[in-house]
């Protein structure tokens, strides 16, 4: 089973990656680490990237999907993959149909972790981390005590609500076109609500797969 995973900045995928992935037995793949992991062995493809990158320039989408297929080939993926960060953009998901065609498989399912927007505006403006140990916490206000170390507690700047709004509007941006072109092109589209426990949330996920 090949499952195209997105997620809401706060929407808790990943947390729900490896979760949803031992569940179905098969790993989770995801595109950054893959990619930092050939341009480490130096590869063919890791050097092409790696070449992008010294001039600042972003990596081509046809070289992350060379990356992608070499990995895919490998036997542990041989009963599928949750991809993480594979899909971002229409071509890419294009691309990847394309790749993943010339291996003989599809994608099975595109999974979407979705929460109302000011729910996670709550949440994650309620997230505070020591200043001096960066242990996170949920719930303790600004200038809060650390229990680790005594430390002061402040907002990460990524935390701010208008920063998290800002994050969610370029993620609706960028995701619902995509996941409009999965749904034309007649694949299986799951918008699962990520609210609630997180065993909650993986066990809806799970049935919305049919699994
Ligand atoms: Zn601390």
């Amino acid at each position: 089973m090949i499952i195209v995973l997105f997620g809401k900045p706060g929407a808790g995928k990943g947390t729900q990656a490896p979760l949803l992935a031992s569940a179905l037995d098969v790993p989770t793949l995801a595109t950054g680490d893959v990619l930092r992991a050939a341009r480490r062995a130096g590869t063919p493809l890791g050097r092409e990237a790696q070449a992008y990158m010294d001039r600042g320039d972003l990596v081509p989408d046809s070289v992350i999907l060379g990356i992608l297929r070499e990995e895919l080939t490998q036997a542990q993926y041989k009963n599928g993959v949750i991809l993480d960060g594979a899909v971002r953009t229409v071509p890419q998901a294009e691309g990847l149909k394309s790749m993943l065609a010339s291996l003989g498989r599809h994608v099975d399912a595109v999974l979407a972790l979705d929460i109302d927007n000011e729910e996670i505006v709550q949440r994650l403006s309620s997230r505070t981390v020591c200043e001096n140990c960066q242990t996170p916490y949920t719930g303790r206000p600004v200038g809060g005590v650390c229990d680790k170390c005594g430390g002061a507690l402040v907002r990460r700047k990524d935390d701010d609500p208008e920063a998290i709004r800002t994050r969610l509007r370029v993620y609706d941006d960028e995701t619902a076109p995509v996941l409009r072109w999965y749904q034309t092109a007649g694949d299986k589209v799951v918008i699962v609500n990520g609210v609630g426990s997180v065993d909650d949330v993986t066990n809806r996920a799970l049935r919305a797969l049919g699994k």
